[in-house]
């Protein structure tokens, strides 16, 4: 089969203007950025305003292989087979980050003949929101340390005097805003700035501190909750940088620098409109990494698509821990807004890693011998499935799973998990379809599309774990104890001080973030299938107020990934004519 890049190329695209035109966006809501790319204005929900809404569709998968089980591909591939049978149809993804593009798992456009087109366009700048995100946060960082700076240099009184702005003694021991930046580099983890030659301070105050990947800024997850411009500004002003020496919160309003960042950011605000390449309409916007980020994409995006069609298909990043989790708990709280109906996805390989029975560990390639036929590590990976199904009722929602069927994987393997599944009984209402979207396009995802559209017909029960109203102890522990089957959570000293902290300051209405390793249900990588009488050790609370949620670290999760030990951008170059390869 040709690469994913080869494929693309020699797809014949629509123009995107007609791509918008056909799906109902029209010339006065879109602002072309070359012919195969648009953003689209938040302004056009004014006009949809009286239309219904369609259906939610959420993928979401069981717990993954470092290399993805194929959300991605049947996210697009079932978008294409509604498609296919004659329905309305948008998918709605995230834009990938380079950091996994250039590091192990390469980009997430879909793959084969299930992918959004141009693939190097989205894979690498798209249209540069993610750059609007690392600008607008590091403006942030900027203004802090130069304030700490000057309010230092001049001392707090003088510096009011000065300035005719109130000094704000911000703590250089209490300061929890970073810096970003969008690539995976393990040696910014931790870092000094501010250095200076002995006896001077012409470089800023000397402090600790590090880098996160840009996706994990909480002003992506601002961009992915917002529900217009306005919402967008007045969250960013919330945003709390750092503490004053009195404890008290400082925020981006104080340092007068929010609304610079809301203007960093307000053409990130517009979704970007692509075309899968069978043409079908998508939404691309905000950003991966449902392990340390919110990681869904936007409220925005979703509701233009689901004023515009039928069905709209989005995805929810690694396993129904992690970004399923947050749609459900953090996204449709606040949007209101809850999926009706989940699309499991399930590989053989995935399953068979989940078996406990292979040794691999996380950054490493997956061994060969989990493509060979194994019948008894597929029965043993299955229970990670079952897990994942009955974690989907949970919340109320049914449930249909897609088999991703891989090159490798023979009939009868894929027979045998067809048949488990439906010899069990699960906790909601369970339908199973084989996906060959990778490989056909549309075409290989007609009786995923059917299963679908025949589990929409009933009304989904939809029900957050928790409600914003309950105590952070028991939110915490709903995604823990609910959420993951945990027997209990486990907060360290640190984290114990920020909960009484948050507590002592107001900060109980916020919905939880949760910040774990996609690789195990458990805060453990090495701990795969499904997990019971585990503890979920809980680090660190970190106070996002603009973007409503408390991120919780929990075990010894990064906010900086980094690269292995053979990354793929070393496949990356350009051919005589100057084309991409190697992008895949
Ligand atoms: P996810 O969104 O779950 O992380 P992706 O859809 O990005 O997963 O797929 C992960 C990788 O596996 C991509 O490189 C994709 O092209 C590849 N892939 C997915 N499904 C298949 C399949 N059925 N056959 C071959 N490769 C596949
Ligand atoms: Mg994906």
């Amino acid at each position: 089969m040709k690469s994913d890049i080869e494929i693309c190329r020699e797809t014949r695209l629509t123009p995107i203007d007609r791509i918008a035109l056909d799906a109902g966006i029209e010339a006065q809501d879109l602002t072309p950025q070359g012919s195969l790319k648009a953003k689209v204005k938040p302004a056009i929900l004014k006009r949809l305003i009286n239309k219904p809404e369609g259906k939610l569709i959420l993928v979401t998968a069981i717990t993954p292989t470092p290399l993805g089980e194929g959300k991605t591909v049947t996210t697009i591939g079932l978008a294409q087979g509604l498609a296919k049978i004659k329905r309305s149809v948008f998918a709605c993804i995230r834009q990938p980050s380079m950091g996994p593009v250039f590091g192990i798992k390469g980009g997430a456009a879909g793959g084969g003949y299930s992918q959004v087109a141009p693939m190097e366009k989205l894979n690498l700048h798209l249209t540069g929101d993610i750059h609007a995100v690392t600008a607008a946060h590091n403006l942030a960082a900027a203004a802090l340390d130069a304030r700490l700076y000057h309010e230092s240099r001049l001392g707090y009184d003088a510096f009011a005097a000065h300035t005719d702005l109130p000094a704000l003694r911000i703590d250089i021991n209490n300061i929890s805003w970073k810096r970003v930046m969008d690539h995976n580099d393990r040696a910014l983890r931790m870092i000094t700035v501010g250095q200076n030659e002995s006896g001077k301070t012409i470089n800023g105050l000397e402090r600790h501190d590090g880098f996160d990947i840009s996706a994990a800024s909480e002003l992506m997850a601002i961009l992915a909750l917002a529900t217009d411009l306005a919402d967008m500004r007045q969250r960013i002003g919330k945003i709390v940088v750092a503490y004053n020496l009195d404890g008290d919160p400082v925020t981006t309003e104080d340092l007068n620098v929010a609304g610079a960042m809301a203007v960093t950011m307000c053409e990130a605000i517009e979704p970007t409109l692509m075309q899968t390449l069978e043409g079908v309409p998508t939404l691309i916007h905000a950003g991966p990494f449902a392990n340390i980020a919110h990681g869904n994409s936007s409220i925005i995006a979703d509701k233009i698509a689901l004023k515009l069609s039928d069905f709209t298909v989005t995805e929810g990043g690694f396993g129904s821990d992690m970004g399923f989790e947050k749609a459900c708990n953090i996204k449709a709280q606040q949007a209101q807004r809850g999926p009706d109906c989940a699309v499991v996805v399930a590989t053989l390989r995935g399953l068979k890693a989940n078996s406990g029975l292979y040794d691999f560990q996380p950054g490493q390639p997956l061994p060969d011998s989990i493509f060979e036929p194994d019948s008894a590590a597929l029965s043993a990976g299955f229970e990670n499935l079952r897990w994942h199904i009955n974690n989907a009722a949970k919340y109320g929602v049914p449930v249909v799973v897609a088999i991703n069927r891989f090159p490798q994987d023979t009939k009868q393997e894929l027979e045998q998990l067809k048949q488990l599944i439906l010899d069990t009984t699960f906790d909601i209402h369970v339908d199973v379809a084989l996906s060959d979207a990778f490989s056909k396009g549309g075409d290989g995802a007609i009786e995923l599309a059917h299963a679908v559209v025949n589990a929409c017909k009933t009304p989904a029960n939809f029900k957050p774990l928790y409600t914003l109203d309950q105590t952070i102890e028991e939110k915490l522990m709903a995604v823990a104890e609910i959420g993951y089957g945990a027997k209990n959570i486990e907060l360290s000293p640190l984290a114990t001080q920020q909960l009484a902290q948050l507590k002592a300051q107001g900060f109980n209405n916020l919905a939880i973030c949760m910040a774990k390793t996609p690789l195990s249900i458990t805060t453990d990588p090495h701990i795969k299938g499904a997990p019971t009488n585990f503890t979920v050790p809980v680090r660190e609370l970190k106070l996002c107020a603009g973007a409503g949620f408390i991120y919780a670290l929990c075990g010894n999760v990064m906010t900086m990934p980094g690269l292995p030990e053979k990354p793929a951008f070393m496949n990356l170059d350009l051919d005589e004519n100057g084309n991409i390869i190697g992008l895949s």
